[in-house]
Formats: structure tokens, sequence, C-alpha cells
């Protein structure tokens, strides 16, 4: 019998990943299929009920239910606990268990597309919020030297700084977003992170950076925003001498590590790629 898998979210625009998993289903000679479905933020206890009914294999979650799905699952790893959120979850015989595959995917990611490997590095993260929680805890799980992180709200990044650095025991500081203090920090840094939705279509011409902010020529910036593939903050990048990376490595990874949960087998990376940038 067929085998479903799919994905949960709202609003749900376009997405690459129905097109991205069900190449790879095929490729692996799989007879499963990945849909999208729209659930509401009221309906989605009833849409868990659903899952297991129609004896679901699993789902991806995208915003606004990978925080609040968290108390309605049977279990949850332990990593998607520290990080506080699921994106991927897998109905084990009528239990649903929740994963994290956006942090390893940013990891896979960072090691594979940008061959830069985090231990030992001084990491910026823009952005506090639900991915750059997952990224946070992911660079610290692999041992960087220290993690800087600004928001536009200071305290969302402040929180996020305190947890890290004490569930870790590793230097992590927040800064006040485009400040001397965060120039400091680049200046010092390995590697940049955006991990703020600014840039991403339609809003192409938008900065998470002043124009006053320097990119220092050494500096690894990877931009989680994917559409387009050469953003504002990677062109400028690209412009100060600096490596750089796009989100689509890690959409694709967290993807695979998905289809891996699910089917047990060795997600076809390239050609899930592939179907990814076809797709967009
Ligand atoms: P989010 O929860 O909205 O968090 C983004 C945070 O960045 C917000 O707190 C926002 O503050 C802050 N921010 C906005 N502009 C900033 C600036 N100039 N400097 C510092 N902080 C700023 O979004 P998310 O779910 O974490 O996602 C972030 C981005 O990552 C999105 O573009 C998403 O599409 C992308 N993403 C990509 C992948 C992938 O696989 N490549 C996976 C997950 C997410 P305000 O709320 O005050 O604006």
């Amino acid at each position: 019998m067929k085998k479903s898998v799919g994905l949960i979210g709202y609003p749900l625009g376009h997405s690459v990943s129905p097109a991205m998993q069900n190449a790879a289903f095929k490729k692996l000679g799989l007879d499963w299929e990945y849909l999208p479905y729209e659930v509401a933020p009221e309906d989605l206890a009833g849409a868990l009920s659903g899952m297991r009914a129609l004896h679901m294999a699993g789902f991806n979650v995208t915003i606004p239910h990978k925080e609040t799905i968290v108390p309605l699952l049977d279990d949850v790893t332990k990593l998607a606990r520290i990080i506080g959120a699921v994106n991927t979850v897998k109905n084990q015989d009528g239990q649903l268990v929740g994963y994290n595959t956006d942090g390893a995917g940013f990891i896979d990611s960072l090691k594979e597309d940008a061959k830069t490997d985090p231990k030992d590095k001084n990491v910026v993260v823009l952005g506090a919020g639900g991915a750059s929680r997952a990224i946070c805890v992911m660079l610290a799980e692999n041992k960087v030297k220290s993690l800087t992180l600004t928001d536009l709200l200071d305290e969302k990044a402040a929180e996020l700084a305190s947890y890290v650095g004490s569930y870790f025991g590793l230097d992590c500081s927040a800064v006040v977003a485009n400040s001397q203090d965060l120039q400091t920090a680049i200046d010092k840094a390995d590697i940049l992170v955006n991990s703020t939705p600014i840039g991403m279509e339609p809003n192409i011409e938008r900065n998470p950076l002043d124009e006053n902010i320097r990119l220092p020529a050494n500096l690894l910036v990877y931009d989680l925003v994917y559409n387009p593939a050469q953003t504002k903050l990677i062109t400028l990048a690209k412009k100060s001498g600096c490596k750089t990376c796009s989100g689509l490595g890690m959409l694709v990874r967290q993807g695979a590590a998905a289809l891996g949960i699910w089917t047990g087998k060795e997600a076809p990376i390239a050609l899930m790629r592939k179907a990814a940038e076809k797709a967009l």
C-alpha cells in the first residue's frame, strides 16, 4: 500500500519540499507520496489525530507549528527538546515522535557545501527566531569557540544567548543589531549566519546589515535565505571577498535527514537538490 508523508503549516505558500521528496522516493523505488496540508493553529490537535487514523508514516512541520506541536506529540528526541522545536514527525506504530533536522541540516550544509567545520570557530548569528534556535544549539553541540547573537528585539537575542551559553557552558553573548559591538564581533568572527528572513523574495533589495557594517574578507557568510539564491547580503559579501553559501543546501539536507528518519534509507542528496532548484 502507498505510504503517505507530508508538510503541515499555516499559511502554506509555495513549498519545494513535495518536489524534492517525491523525486527522492521515485529514485529509491519507494511507493511513497509527499503532499502539503494547510493546517490552521486551532486545528493542529485534530490534524494529528487524523494523521494517526490515516496511518501516515510521518510529516514535516513548518511555521507556525514547530513549537506548539511539542506538547501534542507522544515523544520528542532529546535534541528537539533542547531546541524546543520539531520540524519532522515519525509515526512509530501509532506513536508520533518529534525530531528536529533543521540544525543538523545547517551543520551538514556548512561542512559539505561550504567545506567549513564550525569546531573552534567564532560565529555571529543574525536573528534569534526559531531557525536560529536550532542553529545555535547545533553550533554549540559542534563545539564552536564563541557565539554572538543579535536580533531586532534585544531581549530575544539575550534570552537565546543566555539559554545556549548556560546549557552548553559556552562563550555566548548578545549584541545590539547593527551596533559597534556587532562590528567588533564580526571583525573577530570566522562565520556569519543570516537567520532572519531579510532579503527573501519579494524584498530582495533588503539587507539584514546596515551599510556601515564592514565584512572582513576572511569571513564565511552563510545566508539561510535560499530564494533568491544570491541575496543582497551574499552579493555584498562576495564584493568584500568573503566565501559565501546559500540556504538551499540546508533546506535539502534537513529534508534528506527527514527522509532518512521516515524510510531508514540514505537520501539521494544531489537529486533532491536538483529537484528543489527546479521547483524554486
Ligand atoms: P523568525 O522566527 O521570524 O525569526 C527571525 C528573527 O530575525 C526575528 O526575531 C526578527 O525580528 C529578526 N530580525 C529581523 N531583521 C533582523 C536584523 N536586521 N538583524 C537582526 N535580527 C533581525 O524566522 P525563522 O523561522 O527563524 O526563519 C528565519 C529565516 O530562515 C527565514 O527566512 C526562513 O525562511 C529561513 N529558514 C531557512 C531554512 C533553510 O532550510 N534554508 C530553514 C528554516 C528557516 P522581528 O520578529 O522583530 O522582525
